[in-house]
């Protein structure tokens, strides 16, 4: 642990995984001085719900907010808002200082690294028309929350997790709705056939003008202002705010001034640690050995969810404190969608078998996934307890019968059996 008459840990990145690091360094008894920086002029919040309730003004800012500031004085951190560090002069010893754009200096014994991730950019003729808009901080949720109420027509450009809790939001607001998709199904990258079918149905229902398989040629605009999206296929979508939500691109950028290993984030090993052997990088800007416990050896990946930034930190306070623990965690992520609430648990990324487990309610139902016979994820809408089981059946590596999982009398923890020999080898 650092000693008490030193600069103690710099975390840059004063968010989800920045504050999640800061509160388990201080459970687990770290006594250093530690500074929360962030580039933001915000105190650090939640972003889930810059989608949801928050665009909908179903809550207010303040609910978004971490921690009260008593919290922070109480637990000694000290929180530094917009400062954009921008070069880190280090030592050997991992020791150094951190400049920021205005030329602010934050010396440091230990450093962490927890700079998110930022909006992939759309490159396509007229992006930068007035009313092209993002999502991923609080100063665009408040830009978009402002242009609401004198817009009628929203474009959202992606089917992913956020383009479509946006466009569940703007749609509950009354608005004329449309998805744009490039790929042939929503939510490509996360969920499997039936669910991606399903929230298409779900949406389309809800009114919302879903359409995949789109090629976008231009947006269109007016006096500098976005009035449509011009398809290849020469139909124009009517827009008075497009929002672009075609996923993220990790912030790289400082690890690689450092002569960090980046690659689709910032590396680091199982203990959290970059390739300096000293810093640690958590969260949406770090590419982890996949965390799922008995995954393929060497098998690496990045994770944007609120649960892996917590786990995350958890191992990053270990290894900031001198102690080793491997990060072994079930990746969980849930996406609210209108009247939906979609919950995972596991990865389904190779999976071979999906058994559908739906009693006849509507708009309930879970895709279970197995690879090998073994159970390896699944896919919970409106099904709160199917998911509890499948994570916790997946925590203790345990799987479920695909014999009898789609039967909807039985809870599927009573079907949760230790793999076979056969089932392990896959
Ligand atoms: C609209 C929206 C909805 C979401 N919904 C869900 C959900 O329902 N469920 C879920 O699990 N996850 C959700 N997520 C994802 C989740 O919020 C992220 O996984 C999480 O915020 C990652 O936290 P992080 O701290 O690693 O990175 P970030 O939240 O990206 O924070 C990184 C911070 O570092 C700052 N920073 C970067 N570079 C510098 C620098 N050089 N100097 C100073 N500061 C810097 C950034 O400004 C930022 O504040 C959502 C995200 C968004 C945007």
């Amino acid at each position: 642990m650092a000693a008490e008459n030193n600069h103690g840990l710099l975390i840059i990145g004063a968010s989800q995984s920045g504050v999640a690091l800061a509160g388990s360094l201080r459970a687990l008894g770290y006594t250093a001085p530690v500074t929360l920086l962030g580039e933001e002029d915000h105190r650090p919040y939640q972003r889930p719900a810059l989608s949801k309730d928050f665009m909908q003004d179903k809550i207010s800012k303040e609910k978004l907010i971490f921690r009260a500031p008593e919290y922070w004085e109480e637990h000694n951190i000290d929180v530094v808002k917009g400062q954009r560090i921008e070069r880190i002069e280090k030592k050997p010893d991992g020791s150094g200082t951190a400049v920021s754009v205005t030329g602010e200096t934050f010396p440091f014994q230990q450093l962490a690294l927890t700079v998110g991730a930022r909006a992939r950019r759309l490159p396509l003729e007229g992006t930068d028309l007035d009313g092209v808009l993002y999502l991923r901080n609080a100063d665009d949720a408040l830009d978009l929350k402002a242009r609401m109420p004198d817009a009628q027509n929203l474009v959202v450009i992606g089917g992913g997790f956020i383009g479509l809790e946006a466009a569940a939001s703007a749609r509950a607001m009354g608005k004329t709705v449309t998805v744009l998709e490039a790929g042939p199904r929503l939510i490509g990258r996360a969920v499997g056939e039936e669910t991606a079918e399903f929230f298409l149905a779900a949406h389309r229902d809800q009114g919302i003008d879903v359409r995949v398989g789109v090629n976008l040629e231009r947006f269109e605009g007016e006096h500098g202002r976005v009035t449509g999206v011009r398809l290849d296929n020469g139909d124009v979508v009517p827009a008075d705010i497009v929002l672009v939500g075609i996923g993220v691109v990790p912030n790289t950028e400082l690890a690689e001034t450092m002569g960090l290993r980046c690659d689709n984030g910032i590396q680091v090993d199982e203990y959290a640690l970059a390739s300096d052997g000293h810093t640690v990088a958590i969260g949406d800007c770090a590419n982890i050995p996949n965390p799922i416990p008995g995954a393929p050896e060497g098998e690496r990946l990045r994770l944007e969810s609120v649960n892996n930034a917590v786990e995350h930190a958890k191992v990053a306070a270990y290894s900031l404190t001198g102690r080793r623990e491997e990060y072994q965690s079930i990746p969980w992520f849930w996406s609210n969608q209108g009247p939906y609430k979609l919950q995972i648990a596991g990865l389904s990324t190779g999976h071979d078998q999906t058994v559908v487990r739906r009693d006849g309610s509507d708009g309930k139902f879970s895709v279970l996934y197995y690879r090998g016979g073994r159970l390896i994820a699944a896919d919970c809408v409106n099904s709160p307890v199917d998911f509890m089981d499948v994570k916790s059946a997946l925590s203790k590596a345990l799987t479920i019968d695909a014999g009898t999982a789609a039967d909807t009398e039985r809870r599927l923890k009573e079907s949760a059996v230790p793999p076979t020999e056969q089932e392990l080898d896959q």
